[in-house]
């Protein structure tokens, strides 16, 4: 539904280009499309939501994940609600999510963790999963948290985007957006942001890049319809994906292949096959079998796990991070281009909005 219409100079509505369909681009085209811009979404791949939007934990993060950066906790938790609105079916909300803190390693502390939920309003109750070991655990609270729906997320998107009378084209791949002619230019190419831009343009940056294996697999049931992670530092989880019976794995420190910081991701060819095709079976490269004996300490029953297949994709983040864990999401402008750098999803509904508010500043 058109709410109004912003104009350029001629009269006629503005127009914008948004690069890179994933979760960010496509929710910036919706909704800048709804607010009466003139819509255009390019994306390199055959369908919108294909690349990391399509491989990665699918945890609807409340902020709980992140006690050493209450700035990504609070904007977590403040685009929880509008993401829920925009794409309703694709919030799971069954099942029992758990956060524990492990008791050696943990670069927070059972009641740190507290004060940390208290400071940010968290909701939480003491309650250890049945599937964990609580001997190597300090704390463990159960959560009001959710998961999203990567099926449901993507179907929602393909009809939004065309209800929304956005003009989609696919297998398009930008290679410098200065050669669109459009008012307005939103970069939301994630991995990529810094290949569109001009040489000269103060929007790029170094990253930090990692090379990430996401395991698929089926466990004991046990495991249920449960969420559980291990934290604050080399710990993992386990998380049901989506609505299917399996599970998605995850070790902060397994899970990385390689890693580099830099302006654009430089890894083995070995990965190029892999990665953002979703789940491949028998993948060669897996450290598998390492996040099962890590995991084992705290989900004894993950040793009986059936390894169906791994994702691989490649996170971004901003450099020097580590102290923090930050995963902010960043809206940033240099005259009519926007680069949107995305942390979690829940903000890709915020992120769409700060877009339009600063383009209707501009006008
Ligand atoms: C391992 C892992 C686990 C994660 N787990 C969670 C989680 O549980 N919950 C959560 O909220 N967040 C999670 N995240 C973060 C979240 O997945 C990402 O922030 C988000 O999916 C990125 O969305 P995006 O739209 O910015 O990027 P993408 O989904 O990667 O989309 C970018 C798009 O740009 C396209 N593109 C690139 N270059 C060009 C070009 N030149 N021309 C045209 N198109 C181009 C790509 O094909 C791609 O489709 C996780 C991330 C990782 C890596």
């Amino acid at each position: 539904m058109t709410m109004d219409r912003s104009t350029s100079a001629s009269g006629d509505a503005a127009t914008v280009g948004v690069v890179g369909g994933g979760i960010f681009g496509t929710t910036a085209a919706i909704r800048l499309a709804e607010a009466g811009y003139d819509v255009h979404l390019y994306e390199k791949a055959d369908d919108v939501l294909s690349a990391t939007s399509w491989s990665n934990q699918f945890r609807l993060h409340r902020g709980y994940h992140y006690p050493r950066s209450t700035l990504t906790a609070r904007q977590c938790r403040n685009a929880e609600r509008a993401f829920e609105e925009e794409y309703p079916e694709a919030v799971v909300g069954s099942g029992s999510h758990y956060y524990c803190i492990a008791a050696e390693d943990s670069k927070t502390t059972g009641s740190e963790f507290v004060s940390f939920c208290e400071e940010v309003g968290l909701e939480y109750e003491y309650e250890t999963p049945a599937v964990v070991d609580p001997d190597p655990i300090d704390l463990s609270v159960r959560v009001p948290e959710r998961r999203i729906d990567p099926v449901r997320l993507k179907e929602r998107c393909r009809s939004r985007l065309a209800g929304a009378d956005v003009d989609l084209y696919l297998d398009h791949r930008v290679d410098d957006v200065a050669a669109l002619d459009h008012d307005y230019v939103v970069v939301a190419t994630y991995a990529h942001l810094n290949s569109v831009l001009p040489p000269d343009s103060s929007l790029r940056r170094s990253y930090r890049f990692e090379l990430c294996e996401k395991p698929v697999v089926e466990l004991p049931p046990a495991f249920a319809e449960t969420s559980v992670v291990v934290m604050d530092g080399p710990f993992m989880c386990v998380d049901p994906y989506g609505r299917t019976d399996r599970f998605l794995l995850d070790n902060v420190v397994h899970a990385v292949h390689d890693s580099m910081q830099g302006r654009e991701p430089d890894f083995d060819d070995e990965y190029d096959p892999l990665l953002n095709r979703g789940v491949i079976e028998d993948p060669a490269p897996t450290a598998f079998d390492t996040f099962v004996a890590h995991g084992s300490t705290f989900f004894p029953g993950v040793t009986d796990a059936d390894h169906l297949g791994s994702m691989f994709t490649i996170r971004t983040v901003l450099p020097d991070v580590e102290e923090t864990d930050a995963r902010p999401t960043l809206v940033e402008q240099d005259g009519n281009t926007f680069v949107v750098l995305s942390g979690k999803i829940p903000s890709a509904v915020t992120a769409a909005d700060e877009l339009r508010r600063r383009m209707r500043a501009d006008e």
